[in-house]
Order: C-alpha cells, then structure tokens, then sequence
C-alpha cells in the first residue's frame, strides 16, 4: 500500500519510535491531568493513584519520572470549574493551564516530549468532541476548524505533539494546514486517535475531565466495535480502520487505537497496512482501573499484570504505549520492563 512519508520527526523521543530496539520505557508516554487551580494536588476518585495537578506542583510530580526515565508526556484538562460553552472557548484561551504549563514544562525539562490532548469534549457546554448544530447533529467543517484553532494555539506555547481525539472527519488534514500556514508543520507531529472504539471503558476518564455528553453518546463518530460474529467483528474493525487511513494520508504522523486490550487484533492490522507509521495503544481509564482495583483486592499480581500487558502490545505491533501506570513501573525495582 502507498504511503506519503510527510512525518514530522523533530524530537529525539520520536525518532527512538520507530527504532526496533527501543527500551520500553522509551516507549512509554504518561497522561497528566492539569487543574485550573495552580496549587491543585488531589487524588482522583475515578483513577485511583492519579493526580490532578496545578501548575505549580507540576515540577515536583514529575521530576522523579523525568529523572527515572520518562521520556512523553500528554496533557489533559482535569476541572470542575472551567467556563464552558458552545464552542469550547477555554480551550485555546490563553488562560487555559494546559496552555501555560507547556512553557514551564519546556523549561523545566527541556528534552521531555509532551503531547496535548486536541478535543472540545471538556470545554463545550453539550460535551461533545465537536461543535453542534441546532439540531444537535455535530457540524463537522465548524468542528474541524476549531480543532484546528485549538492544536495551533498548543503548539504555539511550544508542545511537541498535538493529539486530536475528537474523530471529527478531515480533522487530521486540517490541523496539518494549520500548522503549514504558521511555519510549524516541521516541528509539531500529529498523533492521532484513528482508531478509537465507543467503548464503555473511558467512563472514569469522562468523570476525571468532566466530559460526557449532555445528550446522546459518541457513536456517530466513534467507531463501532459489535457485529454479529467475531469474523464479522474482526472484518467491520478492519473496514473501518482502512476507512480511516486518510488520517495518515492526511499528515499524521502516529496513531492511536484506544482502547487497549480489546483492540489488539486492530494494533496488529495497522501494523500491517502502515509499517512504517508507529503506533500507539492508549491503555484507557477503564482497563487501568480494572487492573489497580483487581490487584487491591489481591486477585491479581500488578507488576506481572502490567508487564503481560505491555508485552502484548509490542507483540502486537505496538511502538508506544499510553498508560496511567508509567509511575508504577518507574519506580519499580523488583522488575525489569
Ligand atoms: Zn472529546
């Protein structure tokens, strides 16, 4: 199969993505989760061993990980108290913590990659990834626009990687225009969410960002994960991931399947079709707080647990795994990833 070969490479962590003999821990890219609240340090109930996290406690959480290893980052706004509207202004308003804490992560860590979250979701009053029309369909050009708005505005404070996960249609190509026009096309990489299932596991997710819909769900731009067999299942994912290999025709540069576990067979599938693009599996809320919670109750071993995990991603074709269980494995010292 053809692929243009337009990647943006202008970080060392992305280049160690598409190297076979990448450490795991290279591999590995943390979610923050940033609070409007800059002294904010408090646990979230929904993702048990988490944090939200203002910008000035910023340094402190992470300055262990980075001395330990950690490579990636992503960025996450995590606040009951944003002003929210039509649009999802907050996003892209200078004022937004996630905006401000690129440049003090930059400086704080220089050779630390960090990726930002690119949606509407957490912003908008009707919690949808993107802009709606009075009918309460989405509008997919108004959408894609303010996407495209948002990742300018993110890689302007100075993030490495955007990250649409809205699944807006054309989102991909959009960000990439923008980006060309600002003379950052060449320094900002597209990581983005092409396959990503409507599955029940990003509920604690939804709780920690504040971002469920107000009404409806995100089956019409999600991608739908049933069919009436397995085959049937394993032959709809791949229809639809061919469906979305246009995000890498586009200018993506990586992609995401999200969930994890479920989805390996697609992890593998896009191996397939696009080698020379790597790809992530964003372990999701839900599967981490399965995981944690089975092994509080003493049903399953956690390290071992973890270590099986991550291994079956890179069998699967995996170069990047994003997983709230980064500090866990960090500071491990009784098991080598
Ligand atoms: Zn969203």
């Amino acid at each position: 199969m053809h692929q243009t070969i337009h990647q943006t490479i202008s970080h060392h962590a992305l280049l160690k993505w598409y190297s076979p003999s990448t450490k795991l821990i290279e591999r590995l890219i943390y979610p923050v989760f940033v609070s409007t609240e800059e002294n904010c340090y408090e646990d979230l109930m929904y993702l048990p061993g988490q944090k939200r996290i203002g910008t000035k406690r910023l340094y402190n959480h992470l300055k262990p990980l980075v001395d330990g290893g950690l490579q990636s980052i992503i960025l996450f706004i995590s606040s009951d108290s944003i002003h929210k509207d039509e649009e999802g202004s907050f996003a892209d308003d200078s004022v937004n913590p996630v905006i401000k804490a690129i440049g003090l992560l930059k400086e704080w860590f220089p050779r630390l990659l960090i990726a930002c979250d690119v949606c509407v979701c957490a912003y908008t009053s009707h919690g949808h990834c993107g802009l709606t029309l009075a009918n309460g369909n989405i509008d997919n050009s108004r959408s894609i626009k303010r996407l495209a708005d948002i990742a300018l505005a993110y890689a302007q404070a100075g993030c490495d990687v955007v990250a649409p996960s809205d699944m807006m249609d054309n989102r991909v190509m959009a960000i990439k225009e923008i980006l060309r026009a600002n003379s950052l096309s060449s320094t900002v990489s597209i990581l983005s969410y092409a396959a990503k299932f409507h599955s029940s596991l990003y509920t604690p997710f939804r709780k920690v960002s504040s971002s469920s819909p107000l009404y409806g769900d995100r089956s019409k731009y999600q991608l739908p994960f049933e069919s009436h067999s397995v085959a049937m299942k394993s032959i709809v994912s791949i229809i639809t991931l061919f469906h979305k290999k246009r995000d890498i025709e586009e200018g993506a540069d990586f992609i995401i399947v999200k969930p994890g576990l479920f989805y390996l067979d697609i992890v593998c599938k896009a191996k397939e079709l696009f080698p020379f693009t790597p790809v992530a599996v964003y372990q999701v809320s839900g599967e981490y707080a399965a995981i944690y919670h089975a092994s509080k109750a003493g049903i399953l071993d956690l390290d071992q647990t973890i270590h099986e995990y991550l291994s079956g991603c890179i069998r699967a074709g995996a170069s990047m795994i994003i997983t709230y269980f980064v500090p866990q494995i960090i500071f491990n010292k009784n098991h080598e990833y």
